[in-house]
């Protein structure tokens, strides 16, 4: 087959700041372990790119959200170190877990009940500690569903580990309380920003996702966790604008004066949203400063700072995740998982 030309715009994944982030959540985790929510396809940045890595760097522990996700984290990693995080919701369900050898998230008693019918054997278990999504009650653990589970992780969430918030405290209590009301071999509670609540919150086995792809959700992490994703994009034409000319939809910039632009190849279909808007790319620390709005493909921007770029030259948006949330009013999970498909 022709072979496909070079794609104009790639997100660059910095393999040694991923291996450090996940070393320093499996450090901060102190006697516990540091697993890896690989959900969303890795946040968004390729469970193909990503997986190998957190392998090799020692994980040995990896959820996904959704039974459409299990096949391709199973390229990498064997059925055993797999968890499913909602659980069985059909007969189908539990077939593909046994026969997969992957473990289900047990969240409700309704589940334990299809996967003990199903023929059963080991599984996870989520109890619900206050957040209120998934999981079982705390008083519902000594029902005899329950009690029937080959339980290996026995688990909770927290609601607001990234605040300094009463609930923190309040989740951990009732997680300890529910410990003796079920066997299991390991417990588990804490996100990436449970990790650095400390280690009462570690338990057995920690859960981080975020902070390993480089987001900080709590200001214990700042200068700790590194930048793992880089957007790059090359520029596909330069323009020299006259005094008075407008740019991109709705015209919403006006040229000050004669200025030398250059369009990049990427927009909001990419996952560079409109509240981009305002902000800026960079070329060896030059600020190239976005014009107009961001179009589906395309993003304008003024080449003042870099008079010398040129059609194929590379540029990168700064994509530091708590800059990145501030200038776009967008979370740390969205920057990264709104990432989109034509990235190479
Ligand atoms: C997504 C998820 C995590 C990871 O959370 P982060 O805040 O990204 O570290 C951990 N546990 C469960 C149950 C999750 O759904």
């Amino acid at each position: 087959m022709t072979e496909l030309p070079p794609p104009t715009l790639r997100l660059r994944i910095d393999s040694d700041a991923l291996t450090h982030n996940w070393q320093t959540l499996d450090e901060l985790s102190g006697g516990a372990r540091a697993g890896a929510a690989v959900k969303a396809n890795c946040y968004g940045l390729g469970v193909d790119r990503c997986l190998p890595i957190l392998r090799d760097a020692g994980c040995r522990d990896f959820f996904v959200a959704h039974w459409s996700e299990v096949p391709a984290v199973l390229r990498h990693v064997p059925a055993d170190q797999v968890s499913v995080l909602h659980g069985p919701h059909g007969a189908d369900h539990v077939s593909f877990a046994r026969a997969t050898g992957v473990r289900p998230v047990i969240d409700s008693l309704q589940q334990a009940k299809l996967w003990t019918e199903g023929g059963g054997g080991a599984c996870d278990l989520m109890v619900d500690t206050g957040i209120n999504r998934l999981g079982v009650a705390p008083a519902d653990l000594s029902a005899p569903l329950i009690q029937a589970l080959e339980v290996d992780v026995l688990m909770s969430h927290l609601a607001c580990a990234d605040e300094d918030s009463a609930m923190n405290a309040r989740q951990l209590d009732r997680f300890r309380a529910c410990l003796p009301a079920v066997k299991h071999k390991e417990a588990s509670l804490a996100n990436s920003a449970g990790i650095a609540l400390g280690e009462n919150y570690a338990f057995n086995l920690t859960r981080p996702g975020l902070a390993l792809y480089g987001g900080t959700p709590r200001a214990e992490l700042d200068g700790r966790i590194a930048q793992v994703a880089f957007p790059q994009a090359a520029l596909i034409q330069t323009r020299e604008l006259q005094a008075g000319d407008t740019v991109g939809y709705n015209a919403t910039f006006t040229a000050p004066r004669a200025m030398r632009t250059g369009v990049v190849s990427l927009g909001y279909a990419d996952g560079i949203l409109r509240s981009w808007g305002g902000g800026h790319f960079v070329h060896a620390d030059r600020k190239l400063p976005i014009l107009g709005k961001v179009s589906m493909d395309m993003i304008v921007l003024d080449l003042t700072e870099a008079p010398e770029l040129a059609e194929g030259d590379w540029v990168e948006l700064p994509y530091c995740l708590s800059d990145a949330a501030q200038q776009t009013l967008l979370s740390q999970y969205e920057l990264l998982t709104v990432l989109g498909r034509r990235f190479g």
